[in-house]
């Protein structure tokens, strides 16, 4: 049935689209087809974007489907999207707005084919289907887009049919990296407490039965789901999660826009590497001789032997100003309510006019992939819910070195840089521009595909910026925190790339984040399962930190005497996430 009514519709809106009109009308009406259409194959993704209704059906009662015939479909869909494109669109009669659409649409198609066509992830990889599963309820719990039991209602609906979720994950996966299976059992317990302890207790009291009637059978599924990742799916561990050069090279170009491929990335990053760390000597210096009066500065040492000898000193120093384990939260809120006065007082960018951002605790299940923190923006197409920063507690069964070790890492300045990076000025406020662009179609598109280097990029360059404005007084101790973050970034650049087509081992790996980027263990060890869970993600920050800066001193030039940065900021953030590329062009 729904195979068919799905086959209708994009032939009704192939007719239209082939229809007369202007060229600027025919691919508004392709790009608008698109946006919704893909959004419907994921009920989850939907709700989360603000989509609830679609043909007739209730997506917050839906669960993606994950059978076979289902994924063909889709694929089927993005195959004859690639070829309508090609007959129909003429990207040198589109606007720049339009052309830039266009160019996130067609990575979007070739990153989907990739996936559904090669790469395969569904057969291998359980942590997609505990995400969704996870998400799937964790959504209609705290975002507020409809009354609390109609929300319950959407859980209860999608309980309902969990088990067949399940079923579907079963009767997909193959076969999964050790890695990837260990995760997923470590976040399928978060979903199995969300269901049975924090959406049990929030229910409201009329209608627990009818919820402990889904539950029940979703929670003995989820169990069993368990069992099948600890027995079965873990002796099927014969997969590696390298995606190998060809892939991994056409998945960085789709996903990351930036024209560059990634020998050409792997090469700036092992220069900049060996430049941040000549800059960190020069500021830990003064430094050294003020905390270490009593020592030399180590002359007898040369090159990387000193560079580690002296900046590793003054950054132990500067880990022992840390927080608490129970005072953690608490901490980041104040260092927001902090930047945020900052930014306003500096008038770096026009900061959004609602306040929608909370501070939570990182939900459980997706602890996994957000060992540290993370932001959630308001759905594009209901802009006025809530945003979440969320920052993930410092697990309390750890033992004594091991929490020590994180707060170390995450001390008094990491944690401010952090603050800046998720919430404000960076992602928050970058989504909340995002989530005023006209029209919704257009929103929607460059929400849901939006592309990580500007996002990821954007939060590192504004994080920069305070600091060169001055942000804790010049604070040497925070720069040269961030120029360690710095080297994390290109770090992770170069992880992504060498560990995904090059065979990079786990020492080697370790090696790098340890004695070339100044990592302590537990970040080093979190970061290393990390890269093994996603690809082209991590050189996000690398690739779109630089090209801000790039565009931000083209624009300058362009501007000449007339620059000003809260304006190249505005401008820049209005147009929402399109590729850095397709940026110039859209700025007045
Ligand atoms: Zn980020």
């Amino acid at each position: 049935m729904r195979h068919f009514a799905a086959n209708l519709v994009l032939l009704m809106s192939t007719l239209i689209a082939a229809g007369c009109g202007s060229p600027e009308q025919n691919f508004s009406k392709l790009a608008d087809e698109f946006v919704y259409s893909t959004l419907a194959f994921s009920p989850v993704a939907a709700t989360a974007a603000g989509l609830h209704r679609f043909e007739g059906r209730n997506l917050d009662e839906q669960l993606d489907d994950m059978s076979p015939a289902t994924l063909d479909h889709q694929r089927e869909y993005y195959r004859r999207f690639r070829e309508r494109l090609q007959s129909q669109v003429k990207p040198e009669a589109l606007s720049a707005q339009s052309r830039a659409d266009l160019r996130i649409i067609q990575d979007q198609v070739a990153l989907q084919l990739l996936d559904l066509e090669e790469t395969q992830t569904y057969l291998h990889n359980p942590t997609m289907y505990v995400e969704m599963a996870g998400n799937a309820l964790f959504t209609p719990l705290t975002l507020e887009y409809a009354p609390l039991p109609d929300r319950i209602r959407h859980i209860v609906a999608r309980l309902r049919i969990l088990p067949l979720l399940l079923d579907q994950a079963r009767t997909n996966l193959i076969s999964s990296p050790a890695i990837w299976t260990q995760v997923a059992i470590e976040e399928n317990e978060g979903n199995i407490a969300l269901v049975d302890k924090t959406i049990r207790a929030a229910v409201p009291a009329g209608q627990r039965a009818e919820f402990d009637r889904a539950a029940r059978p979703a929670l003995e599924a989820l169990s069993a789901f368990q069992h099948y990742m600890q027995g079965s799916l873990a002796l099927r561990d014969n997969y590696d999660w390298r995606l190998g050069r060809d892939l991994y090279t056409r998945k960085f170009r789709y996903a990351l826009a930036s024209g560059a491929d990634p020998t050409d990335i792997l090469e700036v990053a092992a220069r900049s590497l060996q430049e941040v760390r000549v800059r960190m000597l020069a500021l830990a210096l003064p430094l050294h001789a003020r905390l270490f009066a009593n020592h030399r500065d180590h002359a007898d040492l040369a090159g990387p032997a000193r560079e580690n000898q002296v900046i590793s000193e003054v950054l132990d120093r500067i880990a022992a100003r840390h927080s608490t384990r129970e005072a953690f939260l608490g901490d980041a809120s104040r260092d927001l309510d902090e930047a945020r006065q900052f930014v306003a007082q500096k008038h770096l960018v026009t900061l959004p006019p609602q306040a929608n951002l909370q501070v939570i605790p990182t939900p459980v299940f997706m602890r996994g992939a957000y060992a540290v923190g993370g932001f959630d923006p308001a759905p594009p197409l209901e802009p006025r819910l809530g945003a979440f920063y969320w920052v993930t507690p410092v697990p309390a069964e750890w033992d004594q070195p091991r929490i020590e070790s994180k707060l170390r890492e995450y001390n008094f300045y990491k944690l401010k840089l952090l603050t800046l990076h998720e919430a404000i000025p960076g992602h928050y406020v970058q989504a909340e521009y995002a989530n005023a662009v006209q029209p919704a179609t257009r929103r929607l598109l460059r929400a849901l595909y939006g592309n990580t280097p500007y996002i990821e990029g954007w939060a590192q360059y504004a994080t920069q910026t305070m600091l060169d404005e001055g942000f804790l007084d010049n604070s040497p101790e925070l720069r040269l925190t961030f120029q360690k973050e710095e080297l994390r970034v290109i770090s992770n650049a170069i992880l992504d790339i060498r560990m995904q087509m090059l065979n990079m081992t786990d020492r080697e790996a370790l090696d790098l984040m340890q004695n070339e980027a100044f990592q302590e263990a537990e970040e080093a060890a979190a970061k290393l399962q990390r890269a093994k869970l996603t690809s082209a993600q991590l050189p996000a920050y690398y690739v779109g930190w630089r090209g801000w800066l790039a565009l931000r001193d083209k624009y300058q030039q362009a501007k000449a005497s007339a620059f000003r940065l809260p304006d190249f900021h505005d401008a820049a953030l209005k147009q929402g996430a399109v590729p850095l590329t397709e940026l110039a062009p859209l700025l007045p």
